[in-house]
């Protein structure tokens, strides 16, 4: 393979916990590869290749860092959009593209993209500050939603009165339609330059009612086979929309009358793909690589119930992590942990994973509880 023999350097944007799960896999096909991440301490410092220490939404340093590579991929979505744009100009091969990247970093431009493609996705009306929003028009309950750099449900919240608009900070927005789904779902695809696509199961995800973040994965989702191909088929649909090469996470809503909508996408691995480490023979991070490689893509079938619980620093710990319980969590059968190796923990931040397998889905859930509530991290 020649990214294993030649002088072939990878070029990874972001140094967190998902670019440390791409290392494993380029450190096992021994692909030479570089980051670049604004912290000293990131996951993937000594995991690669070279290391460097830059701010990823400034143009030199995104610039400078790609000029020195053959291809670039992310792991995360705020960076300076214009110096991809400008390596791909100059030859340089960008997977996820630069183009896709730009729609994906506006909220608005994105459910945009997804009208305009026939995608179905709920209603929204953008609004360039709060002043041009008219107050008496809104429909309680709805959705504000921050355009630009919102993650994990930062820049997000539900109004349910005009009050709730009181504490609004003054950015860009949209105001989305509440959608009263049963379940949220999601699936990724990978495809290659050469048009080959493998579709990961459909997954669902369960939120934590205090955090209303994701707090367990289960793969695959308890939907019938109908719901299941018109998830899949309408995801392929917004990957082809997107002339996709690498990565594509799509996050779904599945109603009160069993339509799916669109909610968001990623073009990178996500955490709701984490379970196929160990659920899958190729896992998203697997994947992710040989599609951006235009390597062949291996199957990403699974034939055993997984569940993935986010391990999140606990509340009241703010400093130098410290994680309680792994050793007793590891005495379980079928249990798989995953420690990020950020040094700073606070409230809610992800700090790692684990994943269950099992060939009950009642049984796996309850361990993955179980397993959950062993693990405290806290801060010394
Ligand atoms: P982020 O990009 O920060 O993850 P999302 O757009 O995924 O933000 O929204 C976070 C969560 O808020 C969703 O997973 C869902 O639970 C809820 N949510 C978002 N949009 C809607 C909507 N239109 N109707 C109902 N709930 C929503």
């Amino acid at each position: 393979m020649k990214h294993s023999t030649s002088n072939f350097t990878l070029g990874i944007l972001g140094g967190g916990q998902l670019g440390k799960m791409l290392l494993q896999v380029t450190s096992r096909l021994s692909i030479k590869t570089n980051i670049l991440d604004p912290s000293d301490e990131s996951p993937c410092k000594n995991m690669c290749s070279n290391f460097i220490v830059g701010n990823l939404m400034d143009f030199e340093s995104v610039y400078n860092f790609g000029k020195e590579c053959d291809l670039i991929t992310f792991e995360i979505e705020h960076i300076n959009v214009d110096a991809l744009e400008k390596l791909e100009n100059e030859g340089i091969k960008v997977h996820p593209s630069s183009s896709t990247l730009r729609i994906i970093q506006d909220k608005s431009r994105q459910k945009e993209f997804f009208v305009e493609n026939k995608i179905p996705t709920s209603k929204f009306t953008y609004y360039s500050s709060l002043e041009g929003l008219n107050y008496a028009e809104l429909k309680y309950p709805c959705v504000w939603k921050k355009t630009k750099f919102g993650y994990d449900g930062y820049g997000v919240k539900i109004l349910n009165s005009k009050e709730d608009l009181n504490d609004l900070p003054d950015t860009q927005f949209i105001i989305e339609e509440m959608v009263p789904f049963k379940k949220e779902l999601a699936t990724t695809i990978a495809r290659n330059e050469s048009g080959d696509i493998e579709i990961f199961p459909v997954v669902e995800m369960m939120f934590n009612e205090t955090s209303n973040q994701v707090e367990f994965v289960i793969c695959p989702a308890q939907i019938s086979s109908e719901i299941n191909e018109k998830a899949k088929k309408i995801a392929l649909k917004v990957s082809e929309s997107f002339k996709q090469v690498g990565l594509m996470a799509v996050e779904m809503f599945l109603t009160k009358d069993d339509e799916i909508l669109v909610n968001e996408v990623a073009p990178r691995p996500h955490n709701s793909a984490h379970y196929s480490i160990e659920g899958c023979v190729n896992s998203q991070f697997d994947q992710h690589i040989n599609s951006i490689l235009n390597l062949p893509l291996g199957c990403s079938k699974s034939n055993v119930y997984a569940i993935m619980a986010n391990l999140v620093g606990d509340n009241g710990y703010h400093g130098e992590v410290l994680y309680d319980g792994v050793e007793d969590a590891m005495k379980i059968d079928n249990v798989k942990v995953h420690i990020y190796g950020k040094k700073q923990t606070k409230p809610n931040r992800k700090m790692g994973h684990i994943t269950v397998l099992d060939t009950n889905l009642k049984e796996g859930l309850k361990k993955a509880q179980t397993v959950k509530k062993l693990i405290q991290i806290k801060s010394k």
